[in-house]
């Protein structure tokens, strides 16, 4: 038997997370761009950021061609969330740092492993158009179901509500609270030895 998804959240309706979204009006336009490997992972928070901001696209390949509406992206306004050498320090208060992210209209986020996310960046020249932005410090990892996913260990959530929390200041909480939603709802038939590992 097909496993009974949600109309609203598309979870499972055991999972179902409806009632823990509370949706972010936010003005930056996220666009992730996804690894098809990430589709299946029941376990990739970009579904969540889609479910719970208002501006928020997910695009899903791994090269240049997958993706043509970066093409139309304005080149000035729009940067790339990925540590590159000469990346900008969206936390770092510098004038030039404050007057770019002022600026700023779009935000393209790789979601895959960091192996993964720099094969598409290999494969898609485009991106190179875009300045490249990262943190100097990372947050506490929230997101405990999946292993250190990336380097950073940031969920691609946590790296978004980051950002967004740095470049316009929204209030990113109703974010926190969905993954929290998630991490309960995936844990709680689990065995209380299984959970201690995670918890
Ligand atoms: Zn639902």
């Amino acid at each position: 038997m097909a496993r009974e998804l949600c109309s609203g959240c598309g979870f499972s309706v055991r999972t179902c997370l409806c009632n823990a979204i509370s949706i972010i009006n936010n003005k930056l336009k996220i666009i992730i761009l996804r690894h098809p490997s990430e589709e299946k992972v029941t376990k990739n928070t970009a579904h969540l950021l889609k479910l719970g901001l208002a501006n928020c696209i997910i695009l899903s390949g791994e090269s240049e061609q997958d993706f043509p509406e970066l093409a139309s992206l304005p080149t000035q306004s729009t940067a790339l969330l990925y540590p590159a050498d000469n990346a900008i320090m969206l936390d770092k208060c510098t004038d030039a740092t404050l007057d770019f992210k002022q600026q700023l209209t779009h935000l393209v986020v790789l979601d895959g492993t960091w192996k993964k996310a720099y094969k598409m960046l290999m494969l898609t020249p485009s991106l190179q158009h875009f300045k490249a932005v990262s943190f100097a410090t990372l947050p506490k990892n929230k997101y405990v179901i999946r292993k250190a996913p990336r380097a950073d260990s940031l969920s691609t959530l946590e790296a978004v509500a980051q950002s967004l929390n740095l470049i316009e200041q929204c209030n990113v909480d109703p974010l926190y609270h969905l993954l929290t939603a998630l991490v309960e709802k995936q844990t709680q038939h689990m065995p209380q030895a299984v959970k201690a590992r995670y918890l």
